[in-house]
């Protein structure tokens, strides 16, 4: 398999990297939204958060607390955003899990988000009734 993450997480190729263990590579990323942008990788491959192992779920959001604590002393930011996106319709364009760790500064133009709707009673009696029966599966 080509995946692009998956030979920067296993060193075959270099990037800037900021922590390394044996399950997980942080890198920075070549497109940053705002300065310092990195990326978690795990050193698996596991397309998104669906394939990715509860195992190494619970790990990758432990590390996002250790980089983003680092990350904000390191380079005094005034915010941070913890970004994971999955399937082409969530913006996600490498499918290799990845956590993106997204430092915030006042006025950084960084300018993502969502236009917020409204929650209608329908659909708020249609979505608590259809997750709780998957959960109840
Ligand atoms: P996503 O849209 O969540 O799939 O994010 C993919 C991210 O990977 C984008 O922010 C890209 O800028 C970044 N990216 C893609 N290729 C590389 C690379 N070779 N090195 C570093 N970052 C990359
Ligand atoms: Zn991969």
């Amino acid at each position: 398999m080509d995946c692009i993450f998956c030979k920067i997480a296993n060193g075959e190729i270099p990037a800037a990297t900021l922590y390394e263990d044996d399950d997980f590579r942080v890198i920075m990323d070549m497109g940053p939204a705002a300065k310092g942008h990195s990326l978690i990788l795990p050193k698996q491959h596991y397309a998104n958060i669906y394939e990715l192992p509860e195992e190494l779920a619970v790990k990758a959001f432990s590390l996002a607390k250790k980089m983003a604590t680092a990350m904000t002393k390191a380079l005094n930011t005034d915010g941070f955003n913890i970004v994971q996106n999955n399937g082409a319709a969530a913006g996600q364009t490498v499918f290799h899990f990845h956590m993106h760790l997204i430092p915030r500064y006042e006025n950084d133009g960084a300018g993502f988000g969502w236009n917020p709707g409204s929650l209608t009673d329908a659909d708020r009696e249609e979505v608590l009734k259809k997750v709780a029966a998957v959960l109840a599966e």
